[in-house]
């Protein structure tokens, strides 16, 4: 069974900003979800490819049998190939940045117990050589975008990889680049690079809310972060911040600005919202749905447990009708006089499926041409989201959805 330490690397950015999250969460059992198992498999493809062309510990023949055996797992998909593929090239892309050929490791267990109590983690791949360090992180997933700019977990990884080589390296190592790759989601990985100085101020930095968190006397402290939250739903603290209606009905908002401008409107406010107070709105209403959701999920999940939740009960949700023999069903239609072009839809399959099918030198070779990427639809997301503000003329903006991201 894997060890986990109880302040994991990868929620690091949780429990730096709710430090009474670790031990909360350890009452909860952890649960795998599918997208888990796929990431899981992703990595495994990757470190197998890393293995294979930078070290001598696999053969061909070991590594062809090794990946025949992932790809017989039901997750695993083509998109895999090519997204390992992906990580692979950058990976490639920074060896070559070296005066000489570094060292390249995959999974590697780093240990950082002088920043975390008993914080140990394995990074997918960790490169070295020069003045450098590389640590090289691969994101299966699509739905959170993972950014590298200060990021812990990768900033964790540096710190225990520092340790690590610090008896062959010495102090030749001066500066720490950190690259997150997420191919399903972004083009081109995301880095930071630091200094070794930086990097060891920052450790220094979070010593004490690591000892916080580690101690037990944490504070309970509600945000995005809560997201991953093992116990999110029954987290009393999140609850009491979504004392929602209170808040929207006195806007009471956080900053001192707002409330500067409540004491200014004195019980007068007036009937129209500003700008100002819309955008605190959105923000307070993005972390309200999230929050309805989870309680929402938990309630079914209980209610189907034959627990209780007063006031609601689990329903059967819509349904579509379905065939149950697609071929029977077609054969009776033409049966009945109806000519087969009408019965069947002749489709072209998706660019993804087509990609797969053809492999993608092929694929840009033959239909390249055919394929463009039209400007995504104008999307709301916060001031803080990585990606750069959406720029067209007004025109551009017919037809703008609703979508928030
Ligand atoms: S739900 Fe949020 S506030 Fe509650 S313990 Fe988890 S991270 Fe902290």
């Amino acid at each position: 069974m894997t060890k986990h330490a109880l302040l994991s690397a990868s929620a690091a950015s949780r429990w730096l900003k709710c430090t009474a999250a670790p031990r909360y969460e350890a009452q909860f059992p952890e649960t795998v979800s599918e997208y888990a198992e796929e990431g899981r498999l992703a990595h495994s493809v990757c470190e197998l490819k890393v293995l294979r062309k930078y070290t001598p510990l696999l053969t061909q023949r070991q590594y062809t049998s090794q990946l025949n055996k992932l790809k017989k797992n039901a997750l695993y998909s083509d998109e895999m190939d090519r997204t390992s593929d992906a990580y692979l090239d950058h990976i490639a892309e920074k060896a070559m940045s070296y005066a000489s050929p570094p060292l390249v490791s995959a999974e590697v267990r780093v240990d950082f117990p002088d920043i975390v109590p008993e914080g140990f983690g394995t990074c997918d791949c960790v490169m070295v050589g020069g003045d450098t360090l590389d640590i090289i992180d691969y994101k299966h997933g699509r739905g959170v975008p993972v950014a590298s700019e200060g990021n812990a977990q990768m900033r964790l990884y540096a710190l225990g990889a520092l340790r690590k080589y610090a008896p062959f390296y010495g102090e030749s190592i001066r500066q720490v680049r950190m690259a997150v790759v997420q191919p399903r989601l972004y083009d081109a990985p995301t880095s930071e690079t630091i200094t070794v100085e930086e990097l060891q101020s920052w450790g220094d930095s979070i010593k004490p809310l690591a000892l916080k968190a580690y101690s037990g006397f944490g504070d309970f402290v509600p945000g995005d972060h809560c997201r991953f939250c093992r116990g999110k739903a029954q987290c009393r603290a999140r609850a009491d911040a979504h004392t929602a209606l209170e808040d929207f009905k006195h806007l009471v908002l956080p900053t001192a600005e707002n409330q500067a401008r409540r004491s200014e409107a004195a019980g007068d406010a007036p009937a129209m919202l500003t700008h100002a107070e819309i955008g605190d709105l959105l923000t307070r209403g993005k972390t309200l749905l999230a929050w309805y959701t989870d309680l929402a999920e938990y309630s079914l999940g209980a209610i189907l447990k034959g627990e209780e939740i007063p006031g609601w009960k689990a329903i059967a949700g819509r349904s579509n009708r379905a065939f149950t023999d697609h071929d029977a069903a077609a054969a009776a239609v033409i049966a009945s006089g109806y000519d087969e072009a009408l019965v069947y839809d002749r489709r072209l399959k998706s660019i993804t499926e087509l990609e797969n099918l053809m492999g993608k030198a092929d694929f840009a070779e033959k239909i390249g041409t055919y394929v463009y990427k039209p400007p995504g639809k104008p999307a709301l997301a916060p001031a803080s989201d990585a990606r750069p503000p959406y720029s067209s003329t007004a025109s551009d903006f017919a037809g703008v959805g609703n979508a928030v991201t």
